[in-house]
Formats: structure tokens, sequence, C-alpha cells
């Protein structure tokens, strides 16, 4: 691949100043002067257009192709969403306005989009209160334990850890220890749900919380859930919720019913905002009434003549997590989409999305290993049994490109050998599922038949196999 500086002539412009007509500015300070030229590359306005349209159709993306990448819920995005959130009224409001004297007045309809998103996420969750400011579900993790933190704080004791299953994504350990706390992992049992006489060993009264994920990475309800919420809270450890798995369970049951003090949502993934290429996300946090005087600034308030406003009066707040109140444009999407799903609607995305992943489950169960026999929004599937062939997980990955299709999540979750996680979401149509469980067999076939043509896959993309590290470490394309 050629970069825009391959491209770069000396001299060639895509546009020139004509002579200035007023009087030029003093120079500024030399100090403030760059000392060698800035290296820029020069090419015309046809150079420029080429390379960027070349560009944008190497795209990958829920648009163009099936994206089963399991616990990212690669679901279709809506166009009305992205509609309403380039209305000007929206796009164009300024974010400092509701401080400003009289401004709260001027962004009503903004305000009122927030408190009544916090509303609708209160009533789908169960839980009491909401926060929209953290930017991702990582940030809403680290929000959340934070908030543990405040409580556990303010009843005047110390606790060091914080219990996680060791199907747990990476973010939730982190997140832990960026807050402060150790981590007890704690070990699945073989159903691949939390084993209960483990966790009880492990929990004391230095356990600050246990962080879950339901259903789990596996893509396994966790059904002892009640028993580990009430073993949790009789030692007053508080239960944290992953809500990445939440559209799972929409409209089925909701997390603060199931004994959750803390959860995050991601809305990227369950509420259909797009996502992938590092945002923008959100991360909401919801929280039972115990833990509301710890929320972030600023809330938005409902005052008793109707009107809204961003309220900073909660002497006992974390602080401020986010800039403003987090990711507007994002949140104004999943409010869209969730007023558009309605109640009904969201029942059935959950239905489908289940259904969908169980389909794909049933139809490959005898060509890949399984970890479940049934599962809920994803299936791991594992290429354990191809390895006798030499093949592995990456290269089933790699070959799937060449049919079309994203890769699903491999090698993660980490308990199961060669995974490969599929959450094929509930927007996908049966045609293709089909197609990409076709492809799924013909890579099994090809395993036993032909390994080789498994491990010189891609061959249909712009680069070839990559030397992963390398490609991350030395971002020169000329070396690929
Ligand atoms: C995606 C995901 C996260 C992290 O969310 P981000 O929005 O990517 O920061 C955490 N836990 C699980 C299970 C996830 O799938």
């Amino acid at each position: 691949m050629e970069m825009i500086f391959d491209k770069s002539r000396p001299g060639r412009r895509c546009t020139r100043f004509s002579c200035a007509d007023v009087p030029q500015a003093k120079a500024p300070d030399a100090k403030f002067l760059r000392r060698s030229a800035c290296e820029l590359p020069e090419v015309s306005e046809l150079d420029v257009v080429r390379h960027f349209t070349n560009l944008s159709r190497l795209n990958f993306s829920v648009d163009t192709n099936f994206y089963p990448l399991g616990s990212c819920t690669m679901k279709y995005n809506p166009k009305f969403t992205e509609d309403l959130s380039r209305l000007e009224g929206f796009c164009r409001l300024h974010p400092i306005l509701p401080q400003l004297k009289g401004g709260a007045a001027r962004v009503q309809g903004a305000l009122e989009v927030l408190y009544e998103t916090e509303c609708l996420l209160c009533e789908i969750t169960g839980m009491d209160h909401f926060t929209l400011q953290p930017a991702a579900g990582a940030h809403g993790e680290l929000t959340g334990v934070m908030l543990i933190a405040a409580y556990h704080r303010a009843k005047k004791r110390k606790r060091r850890y914080v219990i996680i299953p060791d199907s747990a994504h990476g973010t939730n350990p982190a997140s832990a220890a960026i807050a402060g706390y150790e981590i007890i992992n704690t070990p699945s049992n073989a159903d691949g749900t939390m084993d209960l006489a483990a966790l009880e060993e492990k929990l004391n009264d230095d356990v600050a919380a246990i962080m879950m994920t339901c259903p789990n990475t596996l893509g396994l309800f966790e059904n002892q859930i009640d028993e580990i919420a009430r073993l949790a809270h009789k030692v007053d450890a508080l239960m944290y919720y992953d809500g990445a798995n939440l559209n799972a369970i929409l409209g089925h049951c909701r997390p603060g019913d199931l004994g959750f003090d803390v959860i995050h949502l991601n809305l990227h993934k369950t509420f259909s905002t797009p996502h992938g290429g590092g945002g923008p996300g959100a991360g909401p946090v919801g929280v039972k009434n115990k833990l509301e005087k710890f929320l972030p600034v600023s809330r938005v308030k409902k005052n008793h003549d109707g009107t809204f406003a961003l309220d900073y009066n909660h002497p006992d707040s974390i602080g401020y997590l986010a800039h403003f109140y987090g990711n507007f444009l994002v949140i104004l999407k999943a409010y869209a989409y969730i007023l558009y799903l309605g109640r009904e609607g969201l029942i059935r995305t959950a239905r489908h999305a289940v259904l969908n992943a169980n389909y794909v489950l049933a139809r490959l169960k005898d060509h890949y290993d399984t970890a479940a026999s049934r599962c809920m929004h994803e299936c791991v599937l594992s290429a354990a049994p191809q390895t006798a062939h030499g093949v592995h997980a990456l290269d089933i990955a790699k070959y799937l490109i060449d049919c079309g299709f994203h890769p699903p999540t491999i090698y993660f979750p980490l308990i199961v050998k060669e995974a490969l996680m599929i959450e094929p979401t509930e927007t996908e149509s049966k045609e293709t599922l089909d197609h990409f469980i076709d492809c799924m067999v013909r890579a099994a076939c090809l395993a036993k038949e032909n390994p080789e043509a498994l491990k010189k896959a891609p061959l249909t993309t712009p680069v070839a196999r990559l030397d992963e590290t390398k490609a991350a470490r030395e971002m020169n394309c000329a070396s690929i």
C-alpha cells in the first residue's frame, strides 16, 4: 500500500494562495517558529481525492459485510438515528451552554433527552439511577469500581480485593486494578458458569466487589446468580454487572432484579450506536440508591416546574469522569433506537439474537468442539479438533476474510482452547447465517483435506497474512 507521503513530489500543490490584500501581521516571536520544514506531502487535489477514496473502499464494516465479532454486538446501526444526530439543534449546541446564565433555557431539548435516557435505562435494567458520562464500557467499569471504592470509604473501611471470574473480559481486572484493588481470579465449573464452592472460599470481608458478566463470555446465563449475590451481600461486597452482553436478556430479566448494585452498559453494542475504530462510544453506569450520592457530576435534574438543569450540588460525588455530559450524540442515537423499538421490539431483539446464535451453534457443532450445547446470544466454538491437522483458530479466521466475513473473536474467552466466539446479532438474515455456516463447514473440511490452503489465507486482501506483532510495532507500510 502506498502512503500519501509516497505520492509527494516537490512543488506539487492543491491550492496556491493569492497575494495578501491586507497588511501583513507582525511575525510571531522566533521562539514559536519551527526550525525545520514540516514535511507535509506535496500532492495535487486529485492525488488526495483518489488516495482517500480508494482507502475508504477498503473499509470493512457492518454496512458492507457480516461481522460476527463475539462479545462486540456488531449489529446493524439504523440510519435514522444518524439523521437525528445531525439535526442542527443537537449537533451545533455548545457544551458549555447549560452552565451559562440563561443557557439552560436554550438547551432544554438536549437536557430532556439526557434525563429521559437515564429513565429508560433505569426501566430496562432495574437500576435506580444512571450517569451517562463514561465514554466506553471500560470507562464505565472504572467509574463503577470507583463508586464501589467510595461506598466502602464512606463506611470507613478499607477493602483490598475484587473477585473476577476466569471467563471475564480483560478490561474487568484492568479497571479494578486502576481503581486500586487487587484481583482475585475465580474459576468456572465444568458447565462454564461460576464455581460457587470456589467463590465461597475466596469471599470474605476484605472483598469490595464481585465483577460478573451475564450471560458470561461463554454465552451462558449464570444460573446461580441469586445465590452469588446473596453470598456477596452477606459480607457487604457489592455486585458489579458488566453489561456488554445485555443484548441477550433485554426485556427478559433485569440486572437490578438479579441482585447487581452497579452496572455499566455499552450503548455502542446493545443500543446500536456505531462502534469500532476506537469510538466514540458511551458506557453509562447505573446504580442502586445506596450508591447514588457518589455518582459523577454533573447530573441532569428535572425542576418542579418541569424544566431541566445540570446539577453540581453533590458533595459526596466522585467528581468528573469526562468533559461535560458524555458523548451526547451517541446517547441521542441510543435514545432514538430505544424509543423506535419500544418494549416489544426490545424483547424481540433479545429473542432473535439468541435464536440466531443457537442456529449457528446447532449447525456447526458436528464440525467443531463446542463449549456448551445451548447458548444465549453468542456461541463459543473451538478449533481444537483441527489442530490435529496443524490448523488453528487463527487460520480459520483468516480464511473467513476471503469468504467476505469479518472473523469472529478468537482466543477469547481465555479458558477455551482455540476459541472462535461467534455473535451473529439479531439483525442478520437466515441467508447470511447459512452462507457463513457453509463457509465454516468448508473450513473444517479444508483443515482435513488441504490444510495448506487455510495457512495461506487471506488471499483477497490488499496485504496477505501479516506478522501481526511486527505490523503493530512497525507501522511503516513498506515493510508489509
Ligand atoms: C466490549 C466489552 C467490554 C469493554 O467495553 P468497551 O466499550 O470496548 O470499552 C467489557 N466487557 C465485555 C464483556 C465486553 O465485551
